[in-house]
């Protein structure tokens, strides 16, 4: 941007926080327009030449220093949005029109009535498309980055996209391709393109390492540079707005019981208890504390466990005992279903032991009469060496430990590590998932979250050898930005699924800022996910479907997932697959002429396309008897070079045909070539039925089949199309990390 004098920075200005200092010494709650430019610019990012003054004449001499057009701006701690009381002029042609400019605002009534600062008199830049570029801190994730095209596409589409800070160049690439006005930047409709460097320079400077959102994160609450004006050669931030931050008292948590202990020591008391403590189970039998303590018999509890009663000599035919301090062994686990109002005193009778107790018992913190009641019980339990799971819970599933809340489980250890902030949804996830052939290696109903959160479950699963994917029902995250950090810090991490409740939630209605008043809890998820290995799915359905794709897929950073082959019967179906698999970005790509030419070799029957996808009617399925469907994938993984392939059938296609049934040779056959080639393209079934009772059952047999031999089943085209895209966002995040640690 030739026309404007750019400002460099310079040892002798003021540094960052020294202009965030000066601010918050006059009382102030946001940075003055001139001092925030000035912050910019200590940041390295371009800001017009300008300078303050007090009345008409001295702006006159001001622009007299300056290269015109000029632009006049009142400055005051009272107006915040400068243009809508008349603040703001622009093109003013000489320092005879700038002392005019501002005699004519002094008259206005809502500058005349408010606090003024002097008035702006700056440099205009020349004509550009107009960003915005915004930062907020969230309570919950912390720092966040914001750009949007300026006017109707920030103001009215919401078309913005946010990350987390810090954010790399890529990400900063990503953020600008993701808007939906992006082509505009490209040039277009006779405009020319803007420098995309200059954007993502600024992006940097704001939000990447040792950027100011990063450095100053303490003082900056919100931040709106609105607009920046970019062209062809630069970008020039002309309003700046920085909120401060209320200083509030960092607030040291202080030793956490457990804290010194290996992550995967701290909660084996949980996962693995040797001494299980119930408090809360009756002589009369049938309350909650009693069906856990059959439960837990049920499933094979091999520890021992221990009645709290303060009179009864026996529940369940166990031998009570009076209090936590009085069992024969330190207990390891705490299971407490009593009236909300006993569970602090019941703690404190405590032997003192480092322990978990999960909290059942409702009427807590999720209401407003509990909220003290919560933090008792917090403190009692500190207090004890214990850490509280829950209150408002129901309880944990933990095979290789032989605990469940729920009634008959699977027994297995599995590779999900799953936590749900309703317990209600844990049990749907068990039981449906159990049905769908997930196995897990816990479930944590955390409820209320007042002491353990999500977070804690999170780190053990990243280190617990037999987790391979987490799996997560959050409603409400406090410690979104250590989540953050550990899938950013931890090498290698496994793939996270979020199912988010709450997602409709507004924007922070106290936002002084467009950037505050856009970023949505869903915004921060959405960028959370985008930054890092975590897959958000929308329905317990679509969590389910994910998870299974991980719990049997080995995700394969060197190829995302973007190549798919699709083989089946139903052309239809594979017509609307195709076109379905295209919007996540799988790819239904033709085959290479040679896998064409041997698959022709086949000499299929009339009716099969074996182009991909590869059609092949029931009547080719017949073929051999079935050991047809062999051939044609060895012939697919061998030289089609595809990422994932989707063998579906519809059974309702074979039902009372002629000859031998032959989907289990079918299945056989895609078992056997997997194993052939392990470590190749993902391989994922799809088995349609009609619904009718018949085919359910028979889809049943046949999905047991496959899932024995670790291939995912799904009911339709579509979830396994959206499984895919999970596996495809995992891979590409590892990819883009292992990316990134090469560069470093
Ligand atoms: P407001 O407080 O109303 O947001 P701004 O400082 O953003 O005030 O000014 C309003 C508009 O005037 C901007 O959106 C931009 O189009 C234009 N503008 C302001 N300053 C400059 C400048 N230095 N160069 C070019 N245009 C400017
Ligand atoms: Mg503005």
């Amino acid at each position: 941007m030739s026309t404007v004098t750019q400002e460099k920075p310079a040892v002798s200005k003021p540094d960052a926080s020294e202009i965030l200092q000066n601010a918050r010494s006059e009382g102030r709650s946001a940075l003055p327009e001139s001092d925030g430019k000035e912050l910019l610019s200590s940041y390295g990012i371009a800001v017009p030449q300008r300078a303050m003054a007090i009345d008409p004449a001295l702006a006159a001499a001001a622009a007299a220093g300056m290269k015109g057009p000029f632009v006049v701006k009142v400055s005051s701690p009272d107006i915040l949005h400068k243009s809508d009381v008349g603040g703001v002029k622009v093109g003013l042609q000489s320092p005879e029109a700038v002392a005019e400019a501002v005699a004519e605002m002094q008259e206005i009534p809502a500058i005349a009535a408010a606090r003024v600062d002097g008035f702006l008199v700056e440099e205009m830049a020349p004509a550009g498309r107009e960003l915005v570029i915004g930062g907020m801190y969230d309570s919950r994730f912390g720092q966040m980055i914001m750009v949007g095209l300026g006017g109707i596409f920030v103001e009215v589409l919401a078309d913005v996209s946010f990350r987390l800070c810090p954010i790399t160049r890529d990400d900063a690439a990503a953020m600008l391709s993701e808007l939906r006005g992006a082509k505009l930047l490209e040039g277009a409709r006779g405009l020319k393109a803007v420098s995309k460097e200059a954007v993502i320079d600024i992006l940097m400077a704001v939000g990447g390492e040792g950027g100011l959102l990063v450095e100053n994160a303490e003082d900056i609450a919100e931040l709106d540079l609105n607009p920046v004006i970019a062209n062809e050669s630069g970008a020039v931030a002309v309003d700046a707005r920085v909120i401060l931050r209320e200083q509030g008292d960092a607030a040291s948590k202080g030793n956490l019981p457990g804290a010194d202990l290996p992550v995967l020591e701290r909660w084996k008391p949980m996962f693995e208890p040797k001494t299980i403590a119930v408090v809360g189970a009756s002589t009369k039998g049938g309350n909650v504390a009693n069906i856990f303590i059959r439960r837990i018999k049920a499933f094979g509890y091999e520890g021992e466990i221990y009645p709290i009663h303060p009179k009864a000599e026996e529940v369940e035919d166990l031998k009570c005992y009076p209090s936590l301090s009085e069992t024969p062994k330190p207990v390891d686990y705490t299971y407490i279903a009593i009236g909300g109002d006993a569970v602090p005193d019941v703690l404190a009778k405590a032997s003192g032991n480092y322990q978990v107790a999960q909290v059942i018992s409702s009427g807590f913190g999720e209401t407003e009469e509990g909220k003290e009641l919560e933090a008792d019980v917090v403190r009692a339990a500190h207090a004890n060496g214990i850490r509280i799971a829950g209150p408002n819970c129901l309880g944990l599933y933990s095979p290789r430990g032989k605990v469940t809340f729920a009634a008959d489980p699977p027994a297995k250890v599995g590779g999900i590590g799953a936590v749900t902030q309703s317990g209600g949804l844990g049990t749907d996830i068990i039981k449906r998932g159990s049905a769908r052939g997930l196995y897990f290696s816990g479930l944590v109903t955390l409820g209320n979250c007042a002491d353990i959160s999500p977070v804690d479950m999170v780190e053990y699963y990243l280190a617990d050898p037999e987790t391979k994917v987490i799996g997560l029902y959050l409603e409400e995250l406090r410690d979104g930005r250590r989540f953050f950090d550990l899938l950013r810090t931890t090498p290698n991490p496994k793939p996270v699924v979020v199912l988010k409740g709450g997602r409709s939630k507004l924007g922070q209605a106290a936002a002084a800022s467009h950037t505050g008043a856009l970023a949505g809890d869903f915004r921060a998820w959405e960028a959370f996910a985008a930054q890092t290995t975590c897959a958000l799915v929308k329905t317990v359905d679509e969590f389910i479907d994910a998870l299974l794709a991980f719990q049997n897929l080995t995700v394969r950073p060197e190829h995302p997932t973007r190549k798919v082959t699709l083989f089946g019967n139903g052309g239809g179906t594979s017509v609307l697959a195709t076109d379905f698999y295209a919007d996540y970005g799988l790819d239904t790509e033709p085959f290479p002429p040679a896998v064409r030419t041997t698959l022709e070799a086949l000499q299929l029957p009339p009716g099969t396309s074996v182009a991909n996808p590869i059609d092949a009617p029931v009547r080719t399925l017949q073929q051999d008897d079935g050991k047809v469907a062999a051939k044609i994938l060895d012939i697919v993984y061998e030289g089609a070079d595809t990422d994932a392939v989707v063998m579906h059938i519809n059974l309702a296609a074979f039902a009372g045909r002629e000859g031998k049934d032959p989907i289990d040779t079918l299945i056989d056959g895609a078992v056997d070539v997997r194993r052939r080639h392990a470590g190749g393209a993902h391989f994922v079934m799809v088995l349609r039925s009609d619904g009718s009772q018949a085919l359910d059952d028979r889809k049943r047999q046949v999905r047991e089949r496959a899932l024995s031999a670790g291939i995912p089943v799904y009911d339709e085209m579509a979830p396994a199309a959206l499984a895919l895209n999970a596996v495809k966002h995992i891979e590409s995040r590892l990819a883009a990390r292992l990316k990134q640690s090469e560069k470093e």
